[in-house]
């Protein structure tokens, strides 16, 4: 009947993508650059296919084509019916993806700066609707400088994503609902020296633990005799640092952390992008 029609109608809108822009983060030596143009390269082959596109070799930032066979999120309540599935596999799925400039060496402040900015992005199309943060499933090992370096980005990207989520809800309703998720893609699965996936989760939480547990106690120790203590949601995770630091904690202020392994190199397969599928999915969800 017709409030079904209007149900329809206006889960539509709200379904419908508003941006549909990613970031590629990480600390260097993960495999950034090594996907970006992997990425890059193979998008003008998949998109000529349909329509021919020119794509900049150079560019921070790329337009990437989702190889159609990716299912996309928006398109699970489709009837089969429906005549735009066959139009949407003949004009695949694009995405913007940047890549972080000048990354490497000074890695923290220029990509959080340049999280920052994306995601407060007045262009509602250009705000950060994920972030891909790239890690070295080779170079995890327990208590070292690689693990400790990458927990310590992460922690800050998850926490500049946090305040800007509570900051945003109590601003204005309607910017609670943009949800910004987080794939922590576990590269170099190729190596058998590699961390799978779980583990690479595992540890970057028990790290981020100790990160969020020293700087709580750094925050407390900062507002004694001062009185106040309005930095509560200073601390990553939201419960005051109390429990055991998890990525589920963040779901309560819209975000959500997966880990999922890949290789940007396989070796041996005729697809270039075999490796990199999982992640493809992950992006496929969040359109
Ligand atoms: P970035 O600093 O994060 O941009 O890292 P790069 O893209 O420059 O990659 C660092 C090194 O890791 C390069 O030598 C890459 O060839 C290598 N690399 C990237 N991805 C993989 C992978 O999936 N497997 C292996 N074995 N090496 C990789």
């Amino acid at each position: 009947g017709f409030p079904l029609l209007l149900h329809y109608l206006l889960y539509r809108t709200a379904a419908s993508p508003k941006s549909s822009s990613f970031i590629l983060l990480g600390p260097s030596g993960a495999g950034k650059t090594a996907l970006f143009s992997l990425l890059e390269s193979t998008s003008s082959r998949i998109a000529k296919a349909a329509r021919p596109t020119h794509t900049s070799q150079t560019s921070t930032v790329a337009t990437i084509t989702l190889p159609p066979t990716i299912p996309i999120a928006s398109n699970r309540y489709r009837s089969v019916n429906d005549p735009s599935l066959s139009e949407a596999s003949r004009n695949p799925v694009k995405y913007e993806l940047k890549d972080t400039p000048g990354h490497g060496k000074l890695r923290g402040s220029q990509g959080l700066s340049y999280l920052e900015t994306s995601l407060n992005s007045k262009k509602e199309k250009e705000r950060t609707r994920g972030v891909i943060f790239v890690v070295d499933a080779a170079a995890l090992s327990e208590g070292g400088e690689n693990l400790r370096d990458a927990a310590g980005y992460l922690h800050d990207i998850l926490l500049l994503l946090q305040k800007n989520a509570l900051n945003k809800g109590s601003r204005s309703f309607s910017k609670v609902g943009d949800p910004v998720s987080v794939l922590v893609a576990a590269n170099k699965q190729d190596l058998f020296t590699a961390l799978p996936p779980g583990s690479v989760r595992n540890k970057l939480e028990t790290e981020i633990d100790r990160i969020r547990k020293s700087r709580k106690r750094g925050l407390m120790d900062a507002s004694v005799g001062s009185g106040i203590n309005e930095d509560e949601d200073e601390v990553l995770g939201g419960d005051d640092g109390h429990g055991i630091f998890s990525f589920n904690l963040l779901e309560e202020v819209g975000i959500k952390v997966d880990v999922v392994g890949g290789a940007v190199k396989a070796e041996g397969d005729t697809d270039p992008r075999a490796g990199v599928r999982k992640w493809e999915e992950w992006i496929g969800m969040c359109l």
